[in-house]
């Protein structure tokens, strides 16, 4: 079975191919980004996680032309057959906990959550509905961002305002859930034991960063919250803020309430503090003595650090962390950063493994020294085939599909 994974965001097109009745299932993998002028960049590797990248421009000027653009090139890569697609959606409100077939009803239902995710959920709901249109008769499956926090408990979502709100819908739901679940999975499998026997602190940290305590190989609790704004500082997201900010700000500087949230999304973070949202020109330019770029660095790896000291308490002790996302994956000195004065809750990184770390897919070395009590991994996060696998799980649990595309088993997706 040919599964087409799409994450259509507000200023990206993300997708990838899997053949789900072989081993090594990737077939292909892109990225549309840097839309301007009418025109976008192209990456994409055909085969697996360790195939070269390769990169052109393309004439296409947004999102939707992109995806219009999808099955072209897949026919011009050798693949004309898609039996099922699968959508990521930031949002999935308090319904859905799981991959769901979507239908006009989930769509509205998806569409009903656009004022919790305003800046995902519309990229997302466009990306379903061109796609409708180009696959007509291919099942199309929601997989939320939201869904693995399904499980987190009353106290760890529940905001203690008054209950009118509560009843509108503000508490805590979280997001990254489909990468944390992934790489849970695949911590479990390096330390070769059931995920059900560990306590494992999942730190998705990149342009988007969040934390993720997993107990029982579910989410207990996270770092982001309502949005997808608070938690961590990230690449232009503010991350934590008093919400008296909001009427300081109003009142001193006369912001009005959606220029405030635009800049807390858009204009804060990593980029307010250092000049930029990238972690790459921060280390450069910090290494060069920019006393802003080291501050935004320290703000970064204390708010990540203070979170792992946190989650360790609703843990109650933790087995083993994993660090992933662009920062986690490439970062050995935001790593041990995060780690100093961790000792106390037992985390110690042996700074020759940290540093060596190269990350091929499906690997997650261990950065841990032999003293530190609890085992660190790195890998590399796979959105893509999470969102394949629950494709397939979502298609052979339902009865409303045609049996020709429930016939083909997974192989172990995880090797
Ligand atoms: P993601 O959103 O997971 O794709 O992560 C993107 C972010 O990862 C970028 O904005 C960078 O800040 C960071 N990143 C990627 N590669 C590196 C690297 N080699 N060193 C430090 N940070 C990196």
């Amino acid at each position: 079975m040919k599964i087409l994974a799409l994450n259509a965001g507000s200023s990206s097109l993300k997708f990838a191919l899997f053949d789900m009745a072989v081993e090594d299932c990737r077939l292909v993998k892109a990225e549309f980004e840097n839309f301007k002028d009418g025109h976008c960049v192209l990456h994409f590797r055909l085969g697996g996680e360790n195939s070269d990248e390769q990169i052109r421009s393309e004439p296409l000027a947004s999102i939707e032309e992109a995806i219009q653009c999808v099955p072209t090139l897949l026919q011009e890569w050798g693949y004309s057959q898609i039996d099922a697609i699968g959508h990521r959606v930031i949002h999935g409100g308090e319904r859905f906990t799981k991959a769901t077939l979507i239908d006009s009803e989930v769509l509205q239902y998806i569409q009903s959550c656009t004022p919790l995710a305003p800046l995902h959920n519309p990229a997302n709901l466009a990306g379903i509905t061109t796609s409708k249109k180009i696959w007509p008769s291919a099942p199309q499956i929601a997989v939320f961002d939201t869904a693995f926090h399904h499980s987190l408990p009353v106290a760890a979502y529940t905001y203690a305002i008054p209950s009118a709100w509560r009843k509108a819908g503000a508490r805590r739901y979280g997001f990254h859930g489909i990468s944390h679940q992934y790489v849970a999975m695949r911590t479990a499998q390096a330390w070769q034991s059931p995920i059900e026997n560990l306590r494992i602190i999942s730190c998705h940290l990149g342009n988007g960063s969040s934390l993720c305590a997993i107990e029982n190989g579910t989410s207990v609790d996270t770092s982001m919250g309502m949005s997808p704004l608070t938690g961590l500082a990230m690449g232009t997201r503010s991350g934590d803020v008093d919400p008296g900010l909001f009427s300081y700000l109003s009142r001193q500087c006369g912001l009005d309430i959606n220029t405030i949230e635009q800049q807390l999304y858009s204009d804060s973070g990593l980029k307010a503090l250092g000049g930029s949202p990238d972690l790459r020109n921060l280390e450069q330019w910090a290494a060069q003595g920019n006393l802003d770029a080291q501050l935004a660095i320290e703000v970064y790896a204390y708010s990540a650090r203070k979170y792992l000291g946190a989650f360790a308490a609703v843990l109650g002790g933790i087995d083993a962390v994993v660090f992933t996302g662009g920062i986690g994956e490439n970062s050995a000195t935001m790593r041990q950063r995060i780690c100093d004065r961790l000792q106390v809750i037992g985390l110690e990184i042996d700074d020759a493994r940290n540093r060596k770390v190269r990350l091929r897919a499906f690997e997650a070395p261990e950065i841990a020294s032999s003293q530190s009590r609890v085992r660190i991994f790195v890998t590399k996060t796979c959105e893509q085939l999470m969102i394949a696998k629950e494709v397939l799980t979502a298609i052979e649990g339902s009865s409303a599909l045609p049996h020709a595309v429930c016939q083909t088993r997974q192989g172990n997706l995880y090797e």
